[in-house]
């Protein structure tokens, strides 16, 4: 086999399975003539072949290195002109067939018919040396035929946001899409950020993601909706291949339960992070389990399960932190219609979506039983009085503003010994500082944590676990740092005055995420007073 480790760019042999197994939008690409692109309506096809529309001054502002080796690259492509051509959307290289997939959605609830690919331009599938085929795709390269209304853009801020919390999210151990590169375009794109009717102009940024695949649930519900079976099949046919390559092409319903292992097992991530997705929207939802579209999402500072970041669904709040899950059982509801003509019969899909519950709870059970150092072993349900004590405390956590990360993570510092002090003060002391408001914290609140922190020193002798591996498994499993509203804001507001080094210092704390890294403990400083109120650190509309 030939190797692919260390390539150039012109090494790369695209194998196009998405394109090469899915039928095309009969009409021609314009843009391969040098017309226009015009938004419509297809059917029939999974996708239409189009163009990166060029872009003035492609720079390379960000790159991840773990990406650039996972796609067998060698480190140093990213030093040319080149690679900020290619994925600035300025030059393909020979065997990149670019497209725009077709899909539509759910969107807040309600459907909202064919949405595809505005932004997005898949470029075209390399085999990897380790990580079998993977999918480039830009996102900000310009119009393509399902872009509607709008220009096919995507912002500065967005795009940092997105580049930062992919490659966030992958070193904290949740599935995601990942992010080659970010590329500043030299040309503005004009957003009303507040949607106040103010539009100016911004700086333009284009993020090349990977992934195996990039189907989402909407891809399937399309088919469904229009009554198109035969597309229908060829799409499950397609994605059984792509992304459960153990099970035999045909069963439907095995492939739905893996997707619905997948989401739960996602969602407990989510919610073992305190990562607000912010529009899980069933075209924002991909069948592979992985993390994808990163818009108005959010990281919780103080744990409020009724927090969500995105404006345009501050009234409803049907994505808030807390509703996740529910959200996402929602959604695969969603795909089980859209897949039930495959099927014929609602029984065992209702059986598969009804699994999803128990497993999504008993993930859960675990992740917060191992949060506090308690995990039962590998395999054995979390004990009654684990279950109570994690139950407990969450609920403490909502009653005063508590950081979720700061808590966890201290908490694990703290020594058995220390947990039989006997003045309630004292006892408190090590964990004041993940309360936002110190001063207000009462009496009765002082008393009910001190008796929570002394029945969890009971049950660490009941369990007979040591402070050296106590503290070991928690600070494996609660991030010291995560990409903190205010930490990305900070590092786009700079990036908008031209000055990008803070980008690549978050990139780099985030590689670490579970890790002490000493002169760095400003990233894991708790949301400041400034920016509890303030755009793009507390709240985020969809415009990007
Ligand atoms: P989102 O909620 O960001 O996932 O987007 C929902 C739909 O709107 C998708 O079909 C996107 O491709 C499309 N979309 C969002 N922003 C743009 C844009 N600037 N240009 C074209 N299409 C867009
Ligand atoms: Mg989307």
């Amino acid at each position: 086999m030939a190797d692919l480790t260390n390539r150039s760019l012109a090494d790369l042999e695209f194998d196009n399975r998405f394109t090469n197994e899915l039928p095309a939008d009969p009409e021609a690409d314009p843009q391969a003539t040098g017309a226009a692109v015009r938004p419509r309506q297809v059917h029939g096809a999974a996708y239409s072949w189009t163009h990166p529309t060029p872009v003035a001054a492609p720079r390379l502002i960000a790159h991840s290195p773990e990406v650039v080796e996972m796609l067998g690259l060698s480190p140093d492509v990213v030093e040319t002109q080149q690679f900020a051509e290619v994925f600035g959307g300025n030059e393909l290289l020979p065997g990149m067939q670019p497209f725009a997939m077709c899909y539509g959605g759910h969107q807040f609830g309600n459907w909202a018919g064919q949405l595809g690919d505005g932004r997005a331009i898949a470029l075209g599938e390399i085999e990897t040396p380790h990580h079998g085929h993977q999918t480039l795709q830009l996102k900000g390269a310009g119009p393509t035929p399902y872009s509607r209304r709008a220009d096919g853009r995507a912002v500065l801020r967005s795009s940092i946001r997105e580049f930062l919390c992919s490659e966030a999210m992958h070193h904290l151990g949740v599935p995601t899409t990942r992010a080659l590169s970010l590329v500043l375009t030299g040309d503005q794109v004009v957003r009303d950020m507040l949607y106040d009717g103010h539009p100016a102009p911004e700086p333009g940024a284009i993020v090349c993601r990977v992934a195996s695949s990039f189907v989402r649930f909407g891809n399937f519900e399309i088919f469904s909706a229009r009554g198109d079976e035969s597309n229908l099949r060829l799409l499950a046919d397609h994605a059984m291949r792509v992304t459960t390559p153990s099970l035999e092409v045909g069963d439907y319903l095995g492939w739905f339960q893996a997707v619905v292992d997948r989401t739960a097992d996602l969602m407990v991530h989510w919610m073992r992070v305190g990562f607000v997705h912010g529009v899980m929207n069933t075209d924002n939802l991909a069948i592979s389990g992985e993390t994808i579209d990163y818009g108005p999402y959010g990281w919780i500072d103080n744990f409020d399960p009724g927090w969500t970041p995105n404006t345009t669904d501050a009234a409803g709040k049907r994505y808030r932190y807390g509703h996740q899950p529910q959200m996402a059982m929602w959604n695969l509801a969603q795909l089980a219609n859209a897949i039930y003509p495959l099927v014929g019969d609602a029984e065992p899909l209702q059986a598969a979506l009804d699994s999803y519950r128990d497993r999504y709870l008993s993930g859960w059970d675990q992740a917060v039983a191992a949060k506090i150092g308690l995990a039962p072993p590998a395999g054995q349900p979390v004990p009654e009085a684990v279950a109570a004590l994690t139950g407990s405390l969450l609920d403490l956590l909502t009653k005063v503003e508590t950081d979720m990360t700061i808590f966890f993570r201290t908490l694990g510092e703290i020594e058995r010994a220390h947990l039989a002090t006997s003045d309630d003060r004292q006892l408190v002391a090590p964990l004041e500082h993940a309360y936002y408001s110190p001063t207000e914290r009462s009496v009765e609140m002082i008393a009910e944590t001190s008796a929570w922190l002394r029945s969890y020193g009971e049950r660490i002798d009941a369990l007979g676990v040591s402070d050296a591996d106590r503290r070991s498994a928690m600070h494996a499993v609660n991030p010291k740092y995560v990409l903190r509203n205010y930490l990305a804001q900070q590092a786009i507001d700079k990036a908008e005055m031209g000055e990008y080094s803070m980008i690549l210092e978050l990139l780099d704390v985030m590689r670490s995420p579970y890790a002490d890294q000493p002169g760095r403990e400003e990233y894991a400083s708790k949301r400041p007073d400034w920016a509890r109120e303030k755009v793009g650190c507390s709240m985020l509309s969809c415009s990007s």
